[in-house]
């Protein structure tokens, strides 16, 4: 948009004056920040309804991306660089005397999500406004955001994410109009209505109230302005049961009041089940409301609209939909079904048994009486058709919908879609061949890949904007635009003033972080030192502890050789662990006190240290993540289905340490060999090991003095100011045999480190690699994705 200086000072201070009845002099960064993001929504709103008109207008295909979690992070640096007034704005505050870093950071994150899930939910909402697709976000208002983690005495504690505050979220429209009602509970009869129609008749139901709150989503540089919706429970003003008690409304509004910090594993729990089916059933009602106002035919409903269903928690929307379908509007079963299957498609997120989502029969039938009725029919259909075409009745029972008193979500999505896919190529192959072979022997064209990607904008544009004008610098401000014109780096590799200069941008950022290390740990770490990071959420899976098995090596190996010769580290952790997940806060308390007893050691002169850096969020990634040396992604192969965060560090200039999981593998693709450090075994070596059922932790603890000693540093005393965490982990990884084969992959994780430590010696080396990973980071933005999701599952125009 255009917008000069003068006139974006005029309607700040009237925003300021008029609203606030404050000076710009007197004003706090929060009043300030108000005052910017109230200012930004009027510049906003016109494009919001102008965007609204003319999809009603030209009738146009719509995308539904269903979620149970968004993390976007913060919001008015991407919205102001999305508008193309990010600079004018830095002007105008300039010239009024505001720092614009302090009012930025007076926003709190929007955390609605626990990790990668949410925020490449995220991702796809600026995606879809950039590419200019018709794709809007549907998911819960949370009262609380995912918790926020503080560091007592090296545990972690959790504390509410109150991230309304006082004041509200600003971007976000509440909009009466589309209020719905959703139903749970109670009993359900069929009866035969005055017209002959089988008419489901409900008993001692509740009724939730279902509020939308919609939050712009603006494309980059061009006007486009799509929506996420976000849905509140209240309690319906005529409720039925009278005056509800005040435990009566506390039920009701819980319903939206946590996310479950639950990520990578699910509980049965009836309350996540009534949040699902509440932000499923209010999307889908207004979905087929809004499509009968354009006056077309219901049957032909999957030629207007698509819904997605990201991973399996709103994965009752097939069923739902067939529900409004026939019951609501009273179409047949075979019309319905027929335009269900159309415009349901489903991404799978993992591979991880205890993530896939199975609920018991009972407490599914007793919140989702008439659903539960809808899914049996389904099931039954399925089992008779697929006999009716001969697959083998093995088969048939492993893909079912209904077995051994479960509700498989991940079924219901398949069998109710057209489309599943994985999120990288490695994931989507073991979906094919492994997790979900029996539904690709049925289906085989249901299948198709969608590797993960990540917004250039926020990571490099916004995040390392000192890296940013370097590269305008080298090859011109065309890639902002065109991310793949990042290519033309490539040309650079051996322009030893390029190298010279990138080394020194990311030094640069490594101060930052530094200052931040000191001011909010108290330890000092020299920007000689290689930094390298994990950042992601803390999980056995994902192998955090083989980087402290790393890290104990490293501390012996100094305390016998104190002239050992080695680049400085300092290894950087960030990572919240679900709050009953036990064996990952006893991690993270290791870690802390590792962390006490090599950053207290004068004997080390510094070689070694060890920082991690509480609540792990949006905002904190954009400080840490420009500033890695190391990306470190050791997750066991075959169980990160992608990660986004080994994208980040890519494009902002980390070299990668992996195994050949999830995305790392295109990565490498990309980079070539040479510009990655990739060690452990591959996920053939890994499933050989589940076939022969042949790995002993215990034998490799014996046979390696190294590993012995490590491991041992758990239980002798080395670690200080530890109760049962030390133990804890040593049964892990000997008694109980090491589930995820760190013992292992620790020699070649050594080997890999000790090649790490050879590369960084030679800047222009270490230069030259860097810039190969940020020129081929293009391959990975979330643009592209976008892209292919709208061509190839949800075929919309733009
Ligand atoms: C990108 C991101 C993640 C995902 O990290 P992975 O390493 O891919 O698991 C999690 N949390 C936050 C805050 C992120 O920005």
């Amino acid at each position: 948009m255009e917008l000069t200086k003068e006139q974006f000072i005029r309607d700040f201070k009237d925003a300021l004056h008029e609203e606030q009845l404050i000076r710009v002099a007197d004003a706090t960064p929060t009043e300030l920040f108000q005052a910017l993001a109230r200012t930004i929504r009027k510049y906003i709103t016109p494009m919001w309804l102008k965007r609204r008109n003319q999809l009603v207008e030209d009738k146009q295909k719509i995308a539904y991306y269903f979620s149970i979690e968004f993390l976007p992070g913060r919001m008015l640096e991407t919205n102001l660089l999305n508008l193309g007034i990010l600079e004018v704005i830095k002007d105008g505050f300039d010239e009024l005397g505001i720092d614009f870093t302090s009012v930025k950071r007076a926003e709190h994150d929007m955390a609605l999500g626990n990790g990668g899930l949410g925020r490449l939910a995220a991702a796809f909402m600026d995606s879809l406004a950039t590419t200019g697709y018709p794709g809007f976000g549907n998911g819960i208002r949370y009262r609380y955001g995912l918790f926020k983690q503080k560091i007592v005495d090296g545990y972690q504690i959790e504390l509410p994410d109150d991230w309304f505050g006082s004041l509200g979220n600003v971007w976000e429209i509440r909009k009466d109009h589309d209020i719905v009602d959703v139903k749970i509970f109670g009993h359900v009869y069929l009866s035969v209505n005055e017209d002959g129609r089988v008419v489901p008749v409900y008993e001692n139901s509740k009724t939730l109230r279902a509020v939308p709150y919609d939050v712009p989503q603006i494309g980059f540089e061009n006007g486009i302005v799509n929506n996420l919706r976000l849905w509140d429970v209240e309690i319906p003003i005529e409720h039925e049961m009278g005056y509800p008690t005040i435990e009566e409304r506390r039920k009701i509004t819980d319903i939206t009041a946590i996310l479950y910090p639950d990520d990578s594993s699910y509980e049965g729990k009836e309350l996540r089940l009534i949040q699902e089916y509440f932000m499923t059933s209010a999307g889908l009602q207004t979905i087929i409301k809004s499509y009968l106002k354009q006056g077309l035919p219901l049957e032909r409903i999957h030629e207007k609209v698509s819904v997605h269903i990201n991973d399996t928690h709103p994965a009752v929307a097939p069923a739902e939909f067939l529900r409004i379908l026939m019951d609501d509007y009273g179409l047949e079963w075979a019309d319905a079904w027929n335009a269900t299957v159309k415009t349901m498609s489903y991404t799978n997120h993992t591979i991880l048994s205890e993530a896939l989502e199975k609920w018991d029969a009972e407490l599914f039938k007793s919140v989702l009486p008439r659903v539960y009725q809808i899914i049996l029919e389904i099931d039954h259909r399925y089992v008779a058709e697929m006999a009716a075409r001969g697959v083998d009745a093995s088969m048939i029972e492993h893909t079912r919908i209904v077995k051994d008193d479960q509700v498989h979500m991940a079924h219901l999505a398949i069998i109710g879609g057209h489309s599943i896919n994985g999120v990288a190529k490695l994931h989507t192959e073991l979906l094919k061949e492994d997790t979900l072979r029996d539904f690709y022997a049925i289906y085989p064209e249901k299948f198709n890949n969608k590797t993960n990607g990540i917004v250039q904008r926020r990571w490099l544009q916004i995040a390392d904007e000192p890296l940013s004008k370097e590269i305008d610098q080298v090859i011109g401000t065309g890639w902002r635009k065109d991310i793949h014109q990042l290519r033309k780096l490539l040309d650079y590799k051996d322009d030893q003033q390029v190298l010279a200069d990138f080394y020194r941008v990311k030094q640069e950022a490594k101060e930052r972080l530094a200052r931040f290390i000191a001011e909010t740990t108290g330890v000092e770490v020299s920007t000689n030192a290689i930094f390298d990071v994990q950042v992601k959420r803390l999980h056995a899976y994902k192998r955090q502890l083989l980087n402290l098995l790393h890290i104990l090596k490293l501390y012996w190996d100094l305390k016998d050789n104190p002239d050992k010769d080695m680049v400085p580290r300092v290894f950087i952790f960030g990572a919240k662990a679900a709050p009953g997940y036990h064996f990952a806060k006893s991690v993270i308390k290791l870690i802390n006190e590792v962390a006490n007893l090599v950053n207290h050691d004068e004997s080390l002169q510094g070689k070694l240290k060890v920082v991690f850096l509480e609540n792990y969020r949006v905002s904190l990634a954009e400080l840490i993540i420009p500033a890695a040396d190391v990306s470190e992604q050791i997750s066991l192969a075959s169980k990160e289905a992608s990660g986004t965060s080994n994208m980040k560090f890519m494009m902002t200039g980390a070299i990668t340490l992996a195994t050949l999981d999830g995305a790392n593998i295109e990565i490498k693709d990309e980079v070539g060999d040479e510009n990655i450090v990739i060690f452990g075994m591959d996920k053939d070596e890994v499933y050989r090991h589940y076939e022969q059922h042949d790995y002993y932790s215990r034998a490799l603890y014996e046979a390696n003095p190294t590993i012995r000693r490590v491991v041992d540093s758990f239980v002798d005393g080395t670690i200080p100011n530890v109760r049962n965490e030390g133990s804890e982990i040593y049964e892990a990884l000997i008694t109980h045999n090491d589930e995820y084969f760190l013992l292992e992959d620790f020699e070649s994780y050594v080997a890999a480190q000790e090649k790490i430590d050879q590369l960084y010696r030679d800047k222009e080396v270490w230069a030259r690699m860097s810039l190969i990973n940020i020129a081929t980071s293009d391959k990975f933005t979330s643009d592209d994705t976008i892209e292919q999701y709208a061509q190839e599952i949800w075929n919309l125009e733009r």
